[in-house]
């Protein structure tokens, strides 16, 4: 009820009453933190500072202040606070500043700045709101695929600050930059939001790309500051550095103001001995129980799938208790029209609507400020996504409940148990190679389009440029001349780069309209949209009919078939070189290139049971990928030592291998997707028993690379992910992988714990 103050604790409570008291495994009181107020810099131009002031900001918050100053002063800059903190004002004040300033030049343009955001709706966003403070002289437009030719050009030759995204940077600027003479002559600042999104392969693509902007603005006498956002990463000084291969300084001290919230950490009940209830099955309960207490409640899932489950489970739930509160539960899965989401903020703010189920799309859909409680069905993947979705609850001037609840996976388990993990310093890197020979190559090529390419881009791309020259020399794409290599096809190499993957992609397609849902990577379709397979695209499942690799097409059809299938395979993998590596006692921890061979060979059904319902052969080629991989080995007597006979080793170093892939995530932003593993009893490369993990991408992504570096963190957390999981024998929170091409068997937990422990044991 409006002004009655919402009690979290009490609310919390009611949830782990009685025999729900021990799925809550731990509660965190973040206290209301006071706003670090300092003055405006005095060199903000006074048109900047009237319009803010004018919006009643008369004050800073500090790290705005500090980002602010540094820019000033023509520092490349990391700002990394936390979500609303108002990242955007601290590199604004210096940037409007310079464009106000350049205004005054004879030109008009004596500054121009262009800001860089991963979407076009945030690009959008960021115009619209530069537009409401109408800065006096400043011209910005945002500038990409869809704008119009005529407008283009204008944008070229008038506008001081130009918003955009990295792939018409790829595509557009870059290879027309003569048409940018003027704007890039003039480049002051760049500014790159959100920059941690920039991770894996994309990071190394993004990564290529800001380098080429900077080396062909240096060629236009300029030498922009780059000022980046980020949300909280692990050392946002390297991440921002590594992306331009300069020194770069970061603001992490948060000076913005935060309610209290009261954060739990939840996790569900044991319903046999190897199965637990699912997150979204347990976040419907407590949807239900906060909608009982008058809690207004907003319930993320992680597809919409999950989103109707918990909506419809609630539903349920209530109809036996209140059935007036039932229809006072909503599914939001974004994609709704204007109209249809502005009904549902209205429904929200006058309490029609007491609980709403949602996917992540609602952080840009709607506005639902004023909720009491957040429920979290599942680690969202990073600590960012993890704030933004508890930061949608909360009125100003009250406290807030939001509950994590753990799903049935190794890293879930883990962070339920750590706390330390989820609420201090955070561990996760986000992480990418920009040496990547698989990546920086084309772009390389690309570079000598625009620019010849000479001995100096060392400067720029590091040590590699002269013998991947060389490389696309040997390959017809450059020639060496005198004066350095130049492009020598007729085409446009950006033409030949996407931003996103490597390598060739297959196109999933509608069958029914032929649209095109999206595409997957042809080294991975195999696995994932093969014939026959149940795919999961955005939340919504599809069959997919036929994949074709010589078009590379998959047909599918929308629906759910009700059961959903895995694929099965054969690994092998190679070891070429090894680059780093460390003793633990006996253990031997190994980082190097590694040819890793799979091959799909059929696929299972199986009912949302468990039980499979049949095996299909698929006749699909072998595939070798050529990668970077983290591997350790332990000696055979050594695992008799840990209690480990010679029958249990291919389960216990296949479960070990499980567990480690889960908690991967745990200190590098990637999905379980992004990597792989393979185990064996005895390996020919080692002549040992041997477990890897690869980046399941051409050349590496950083991965793999960071599991290496932070390998004592990482495997420490999968032994105790194992240990802390209540299942008998093995179950999807510890040891058991949705991916496992071998139907995860044979799988040993017991064996992984005793493996795990004595590698560790010897460091
Ligand atoms: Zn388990
Ligand atoms: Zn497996």
């Amino acid at each position: 009820m409006p002004g009655t103050p919402f009690d979290a604790r009490t609310a919390l409570a009611h949830l782990a009453r009685g025999a729900r008291e021990e799925r809550l495994v731990h509660v965190r009181h973040l206290p209301r933190r006071e706003a670090e107020l300092v003055p405006w810099p005095t060199w903000v131009d006074p048109g900047v500072y009237a319009a803010w002031s004018g919006a009643g900001i008369t004050h800073l918050w500090s790290h705005q202040a500090e980002v602010a100053a540094l820019a000033r002063a023509g520092r490349h800059t990391v700002c990394a606070t936390g979500t609303a903190s108002g990242k955007s004002l601290g590199f604004l004040l210096p940037v409007l500043t310079a464009l106000a300033e350049g205004s005054h030049a004879p030109t008009g343009r004596g500054a121009t700045a262009l800001y860089l955001a991963p979407t076009k709706a945030l690009a959008a966003d960021q115009l619209a709101r530069l537009e409401a403070m109408a800065v006096p002289g400043v011209r910005a437009a945002v500038y990409d695929g869809d704008t119009p030719p005529d407008e283009r050009r204008w944008i070229r030759d008038h506008a001081h600050y130009v918003l955009s995204n990295p792939d018409l940077v790829h595509h557009g600027l870059l290879p027309g930059h003569r048409h940018w003479a003027p704007f890039l002559r003039a480049l002051r600042f760049v500014v790159v939001d959100e920059c941690h999104v920039y991770r894996g392969v994309f990071g190394s693509h993004v990564s290529a790309v800001l380098r080429r902007l900077l080396r062909v603005a240096a060629r236009y006498g300029s030498r922009p500051t780059v000022l980046f956002a980020s949300a909280t990463v692990a050392d946002p000084a390297t991440l921002a550095g590594a992306l331009i291969g300069q020194e770069v300084t970061a603001v992490t001290r948060d000076g913005s103001p935060r309610e209290a919230t009261t954060f739990a950490l939840w996790e569900p009940p044991m319903l046999s001995e190897d199965t637990r209830r699912s997150a979204v099955s347990e976040t419907s309960s407590l949807l239900a129980d906060l909608v009982l207490q008058d809690v207004q409640t907003v319930a993320f899932a992680r597809s919409r799938v999950g989103v109707e489950a918990v909506a419809a489970a609630t539903r349920r739930d209530l109809a036996d208790v209140n059935p007036a509160l039932a229809p006072r539960i909503a599914a939001y899965r974004g994609g709704y029209l204007p109209e249809e989401r502005r009904e549902l903020e209205r429904a929200l703010r006058d309490r029609d609507l007491l609980g709403l189920a949602a996917t992540t799309a609602l952080e840009l859909g709607i506005d639902i400020e004023g909720l009491d409680a957040v429920l979290i069905a599942g680690w969202p993947g990073t600590r960012a996504s993890l704030w933004q979705q508890a930061g949608r609850a909360g009125r100003a001037g009250a406290e807030s409940l939001a509950v994590l609840v753990a799903s049935d996976d190794p890293l879930d388990t883990y962070l339920v148990h750590h706390p330390e993990a989820v609420f201090e310093a955070p561990v996760e890197a986000s992480v990418f190679d920009p040496e990547n020979p698989h990546v920086l190559t084309p772009h390389l090529a690309a570079a000598a389009a625009e620019l010849p390419l000479t001995e100096a881009d060392t400067e720029w791309f590091g040590p590699s440029v002269p013998a991947l020259a060389e490389a696309l020399v040997a390959g017809g794409v450059l020639r060496r001349r005198p004066a350095g290599w130049y492009w020598a096809r007729p085409d446009r190499p950006s033409d030949h780069v996407e931003l996103r993957g490597i390598g060739q992609t297959v196109r999933i397609v509608e069958s029914r309209t032929g649209r095109v849902l999206g595409t997957v990577e042809e080294a991975r379709a195999d696995a994932a949209v093969h014939t026959g397979a149940v795919y999961l695209h955005q939340g919504q499942q599809y069959v997919v009919t036929e994949l074709n690799l010589a078009n590379a097409a998959a047909q599918v059809v929308a629906g759910d078939p009700g059961w959903s299938t895995q694929a099965r395979s054969v690994s092998e993998f190679h070891i070429l070189s090894t680059a780093r590596e460390v003793w633990w006692g006996p253990g031997h921890l190994c980082f190097g290139s590694v040819e890793v061979t799979t091959q799909v060979t059929s696929f299972l059904r199986r009912l949302p049971t468990g039980e499979v319902i049949g095996e299909h052969p698929l006749d699909l080629p072998r595939r070798t990928l050529s990668t970077v991989a983290v591997w350790w080995t332990l000696p055979e007597d050594e695992l008799a030592l840990a209690g480990i006979g010679e029958a249990e080793i291919p389960g216990a170093l296949h479960a070990a291998e499980h567990a480690s892939i889960g908690l991967l995530p745990l200190i590098a932003t990637c999905d379980r997707w992004d990597i792989g593993g393979v185990s064996t009893a005895l390996h020919p490369d080692t002549g040992l028993p041997t477990v890897l993990v690869y980046d399941g991408h051409p050349g590496g992504a950083g991965f793999a690379e960071q599991g290496f570096r932070q390998a004592e963190v990482w495997l420490t957390a999968t032994l105790e992910a194992v240990r802390a999981c209540a299942c008998a024998a093995g179950c999807p929170s510890c040891v058991q992988s949705p991916k496992c091409g071998n139907g995860n068997d044979p799988l040993s937990k017991p064996g992984a714990v005793g493996v795990l422990d004595h590698l560790l044991t010897g460091r």
